[in-house]
Parts: C-alpha cells; structure tokens; sequence
C-alpha cells in the first residue's frame, strides 16, 4: 500500500487506467485479386546483351500490366510526383514512379513518398526544374522540391559490366558509391526485392514488372532479387529493409532471402551508425512498431542492431518484454491518431531493461545511486550509439527520463510539485506506467501519480506529507519491489569527517 491515500477525484472517483495493453495489428493489405496474372510476356529489348548474370543472378523478363488490369489511379498519386512524371515525359525523357509507391499503390495503401526513376540524367533533370537540388555523393540524385514534399528523381542505374556512363567504387563487396547510368532493366535488377522493382509508366499507365513482382505480391512473399550473400554483402541494411517490409506489409520473408541473417547480421556492425538510425526511426516510428520488432526478433536480427535490448530480453524478463511490447504498441497507437512521438522515448523504452540491471549491478556494489544511474545511461547509450548515432539531443532526453524514475518514489509535497514541474516529467510519467508490470507496487505507484494530477493542486497539497524535519515521519517511501539491496551506510563517528584517522 502507499503510504500516501489521495483523495478521490472530483467527478468520478475513478483512477484513470493509461497503460495501454492493446496492440494495433494495423490495416492488413491483400492484393487485389483482379489484378491479371497474364499480363503480356516479352523479353527485355537489352537483357541477351548485357552480362547481368554475374551481379545479381537475375535476368529481367519484361511483363506490361495495362491499366485496366491494375488499380493504380492518378487520384492516388501525389501532384508533385505527377508533374515530375509529365514534365520529364514532355522533355523527351522516360520516367516512371518506382518503387515502394507503385508497391503499396498495387496494395491499396497509401505511399509514404513517391520516387520516379529516368533516363535523364541528374544534370539534365536539374535544368527542367527550377526546385531541384543535386544531392548524395553515394548516389547521385535529383530532388525537387514542392513546399513540404520532396519528389525524389533517380536516373537508371547501370551494372557497370558494359562500361556504362559514371562511376562505381566498391570496398570490400560494398557499393560506397554508386554513379553509373543504364538501362531501366539494369535499375530494376539492382533494386532490393522483387515487389520494390516495378515501374509506373506516365505514357500509357501501365505498369512495367521485370522480375516477377506482381507474383510475388500476390503470393504475400518478399524474395530479394539476385544471390542473397552478394546482395546483402553489398548492402547489410537489406537485411533490416527485408524485417521491415515484410512487418509493414504483412509479407513472408521468402527462406532464401533469410537464411543468411544469423552469418551476414554482423556485418551490420560496418554499416553506417547515421544510416541505421534513420533506418530504426523508419522501422519504429511509421505506425508498424511493434510489429517490425517482433519480426527483427523472429528474424534473428534485433541482436545485431540493439545488442542491449536482445540481451536484456534473453534474461528472461517477462515485465521488461510487455514493458517492450506496450511502449511500442502505444507508439503506434499515437502516431495511428496523429500525436506527436518523440525518437527519445522509443530509445528509452528499448534499453530500460539493460541500463537498470547495470545500475542495480553498479548500487550493489556501494556506488551511491544517482551515480550509478548516471554511469549506467552512460555506458549503454555509449555502446549503442557505435550500432545506432542516436543524436546527443535524444540521448539527453533519455538519459533525464530515466533518471527521474527513481522520484517517482518520494511522494513527499515540496518533492511531488517538484517533479511535476519538470520539463520531461510527462514523459517520464508515461515510461512510469509501462513499468506497471514490473510488480504491483510500481503498478499503483502509477496510479497513484495519474490520480495526482487530476486533482487540484491545495488539495494535493494538503494530502501530501511537507518532508524534511519534523514531517520527515510522516514520509514512508511508496514500496517498490524488486528494489536492489541497499548498500548498508557505515557510521561515521563523530567529528571524524573525513573518516581518516
Ligand atoms: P517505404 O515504404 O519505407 O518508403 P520503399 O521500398 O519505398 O519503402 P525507400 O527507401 O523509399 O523504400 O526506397 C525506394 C526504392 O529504392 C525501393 O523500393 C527499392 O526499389 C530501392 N531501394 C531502396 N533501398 C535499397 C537498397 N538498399 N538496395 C537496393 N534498392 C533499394
Ligand atoms: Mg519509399
């Protein structure tokens, strides 16, 4: 029981419940089943030519859907991304929308941004748009600009095996740049996955399909285009693309494309710390949380990517796992609803579990318990950040909710309004109450601090002990299980104040 009993609220009584169990399983996608399974057949014009075997193991086989045997609709496509595509047509130029839009467009979802991919080159697409700006040196491209959204514009990229225009660098089976123009058979055979390599086409609105794509969206099944070992030495980061797509989109991960997972997932350690935040940020914060954690677990994968959260959750915690579970299932259920969410609180709920069993470890063994929260954030966030470069920003947002954690248990008046004054205590409240599963007193503490802020400040007041002096008996710290042994104080005797004889 806690020590100190608040009166009930003014209009119900009630305690308000804010920990949310509930999982969103979000809108599951099918394909449509009018979309035509014998769409025309014709060899791709180039593919007898060039040598594109020895990179991907894929040869393109040109499939054209017409448009009244798929669902793609101008309404859905974006305005920006429409001119792009009509301009450069104008120009002389092909150009087609690529990508995860035509993807999710043959879904009926919604695109997060749309890509059109050309045989203009990044010059000559910056002189048709006055709102383009050249950028990457990785890969070269076009991005025009209409207020808010940005129409991303990649020319076709070649295999470079015919010697194709631009240049190619690789270091070690890694593409560190990659600037050589080609054929838009070429540019589909270097895509990821199948369902990632068809092509909207402007002029006639057919859709272009070169390595079967369409099938596999009809089979609900993510296969990666080429020898999976060549393309994920390549690039380790499809691995993550190919957890999360598949949790995004309700797919399987085709065997092949995951049975190199547990061998190649270390060379995610070589991968850029920048990129794989901005990868995480995509992974957990578009509204398919927690199923793409689930699927980096059932892949293998998580460990290569929060090594701390993998090994916390490998010792067994059933709380830490729902505490896991309900911070990314709220996450979601936010950003489904169109609240704000923020990279710090997500970070936080993914290592809780190792920073408090080292600070547990660390007050164990006498170092005094600020201190060891302190050396504890520092040490986790430290080894994550060489995986993961969560920016200094988030870092120090973290560190402050966690921090705070322990005064949640000093229900003493000057201490409470304190607390709640400060700037990070409404997140630092919500991570209180997905911790309810550590032990029913942190459960009720939780409802106790919820039952606090609804009532009028004099009359939380006067229901709280003053604290300190005399009142300081009236002060019992609310009870927390699991609480670690405290490291019993040795007495100083008196006037030896530095203890030294
Ligand atoms: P999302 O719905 O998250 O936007 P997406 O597949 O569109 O998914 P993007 O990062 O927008 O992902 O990439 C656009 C397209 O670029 C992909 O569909 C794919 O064809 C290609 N692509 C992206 N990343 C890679 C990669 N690492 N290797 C090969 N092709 C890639
Ligand atoms: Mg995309």
């Amino acid at each position: 029981m806690l020590a100190v009993h608040l009166p009930a609220l003014p209009e119900t009584g009630l305690l308000p419940v804010h920990v949310s169990g509930a999982t969103r399983s979000g809108p599951r996608c099918s394909v449509p089943r009018y979309i035509a399974t014998d769409g025309q057949l014709r060899p791709a014009k180039d593919s007898h030519r060039l040598n594109l075997q020895s990179r991907t193991d894929a040869t393109p086989t040109l499939r054209i859907i017409p448009r009244d045997q798929h669902i793609i609709s101008r309404k859905n496509i974006s305005k920006a991304a429409l001119r792009v595509l009509y301009r450069l047509n104008e120009a002389g130029h092909t150009a087609y929308l690529v990508g995860g839009a035509v993807r999710d467009l043959l879904l009926g979802l919604q695109p997060k941004d749309f890509d059109v991919a050309t045989d203009a080159t990044p010059d000559e697409v910056k002189r048709l748009f006055r709102n383009c700006r050249l950028i990457g040196r990785r890969f070269r491209l076009a991005h025009v600009v209409f207020g808010p959204e940005i129409i991303e514009v990649a020319t076709f990229r070649g295999t470079g095996e015919e010697g194709g225009e631009g240049d190619r660098h690789i270091v070690d089976g890694r593409i560190v740049r990659d600037n050589i123009w080609g054929t838009i058979e070429e540019d589909a055979i270097r895509r990821d996955f199948r369902v990632n390599a068809m092509y909207y086409d402007i002029s006639d609105f057919s859709v272009r399909d070169y390595v079967g794509g369409m099938q596999d969206l009809e089979d609900r099944m993510l296969r990666l285009i080429g020898d999976p070992n060549v393309r994920y030495h390549e690039d380790p980061v499809r691995m993550l693309r190919a957890a999360r797509l598949a949790a995004k989109l309700d797919m399987q991960i085709d065997a092949a494309a995951m049975a190199p997972f547990e061998t190649l997932g270390p060379l995610l350690a070589d991968a850029a710390p920048a990129r794989l935040f901005d990868e995480s940020l995509k992974m957990f914060l578009s509204g398919n949380g927690l199923k793409s954690f689930r699927m980096l677990e059932h892949c293998g994968l998580l460990k290569f990517l929060f090594p701390a959260t993998a090994r916390a959750l490998r010792r067994g915690d059933d709380a830490l796992r729902s505490l896991v579970e309900n911070g990314l299932a709220n996450t979601d259920a936010r950003i489904h609803e169109g609240k704000s969410v923020t990279p710090a609180f997500l970070f936080a709920v993914l290592l809780w579990g190792e920073v408090r069993d080292v600070a547990h470890q660390l007050i164990g063994r006498g170092v005094e318990s600020n201190e060891a929260w302190a050396q504890a954030a520092a040490r986790v966030v430290g080894e994550q950040c060489q995986r993961v470069a969560i920016p200094r920003r988030f870092t120090f947002t973290m560190e402050e909710i966690w921090s705070l954690q322990p005064r949640f248990e000093q229900i003493q008046r000057k201490r409470v309004f304190r607390l709640m004054a400060h700037p990070r205590f409404r997140a630092a409240f919500d991570f209180l109450l997905l911790r309810a599963d550590e032990s029913p007193a942190m459960r009720e503490l939780g409802q106790w601090w919820a039952h606090a802020q609804q009532l009028p400040q004099d009359v939380l007041a006067s229901a709280l002990p003053a604290g300190g002096g005399a009142g300081a008996n009236d002060y019992v710290p609310a009870p927390v299980a699991a609480r670690p042994p405290r490291p019993r104080r040795r007495r100083r005797k008196p006037g030896n104040k530095s203890g030294s004889a």
